[in-house]
């Protein structure tokens, strides 16, 4: 299977990461990637990026190093009713939100029916594109429950390659949710989640799972450039629109 962008990314702005706009996007063509989203971590996070960075993403280039460059944020779920750690004005003028339950950044592991229900109401906030990692098994959460939101939202989840490591116990949980995803029609996303240039791209054991749960290039959103910029097109229009509403 054929990935040519990597929707997870994260540069020196996020505070525990180590490598420059410029590196990560030479990072992408080393490994063959067409589009890269950055996405650092939103304020709540501890050594996150402030509001002006993400208000000022416009004077980073489009291209940089041959790669297209998607302008986007890591938000940190903030409570149970979904709300984000950024103001809807910043988020709305963004390419790509990415949400997630990270520990100390807002909203910590509760009872599973009120991490479905934070999630769920996450995937409802029509600003939010992609839930990232929502395999972790610190936050559990009623999978079945999740994917019909995301289905009936156009909210796509995600399968990241960096919870192998870095979130214990993720392998099975996302097994599950890639081979239920399949069943029911819910596109997937997957994210490197890189902290550093030379992870950008680098799927091996997401590949693993797909490969375990018998997914195509239908199945996930990655595969195709044209795909990706029509949904950050369609989900742009939307962000548009609620701008235009306040
Ligand atoms: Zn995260
Ligand atoms: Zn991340």
């Amino acid at each position: 299977m054929n990935l040519v962008a990597d929707l997870h990314t994260h540069t020196i702005a996020s505070g525990h990461a180590y490598s420059t706009v410029k590196e990560m996007a030479a990072g992408a063509k080393q490994n063959g990637i067409e589009v890269m989203a950055i996405t650092d971590h939103g304020p709540n996070m501890p050594g996150g990026s402030h509001l002006y960075h993400f208000g000022n993403l416009r004077v980073v280039p489009n291209e940089i190093e041959g790669i297209r460059i998607i302008k986007g944020v890591e938000a940190n779920i903030f409570d149970g009713l979904g709300q984000l750690d950024l103001p809807v004005e910043v988020l709305a003028n963004l390419d790509l939100v990415l949400a997630g339950f990270h520990v100390g950044a807002g909203y910590n592991p509760r009872s599973k029916e009120e991490n479905t229900a934070a999630m769920i109401n996450t995937m409802r906030n029509p600003l939010v594109d992609i839930i990232v990692h929502p395999g972790n098994p610190e936050y559990e959460v009623e999978i079945n429950e999740v994917l019909q939101a995301a289905k009936e939202e156009q909210t796509l989840l995600e399968i990241n390659n960096s919870s192998y490591y870095s979130r214990p116990g993720s392998k099975e949980r996302c097994l599950e949710i890639a081979k239920k995803a399949k069943e029911i029609g819910v596109k997937l996303s997957l994210g490197t989640d890189a902290h550093y240039f030379e992870q950008v791209g680098k799927f091996d054991l997401a590949l693993e799972l797909v490969k375990k749960a018998e997914l195509t290039a239908d199945d996930i959103l990655n595969t195709s450039v044209q795909q990706v910029l029509d949904f950050v097109a369609a989900k742009r229009k939307v962000k548009e629109s609620l701008l235009d509403r306040n």
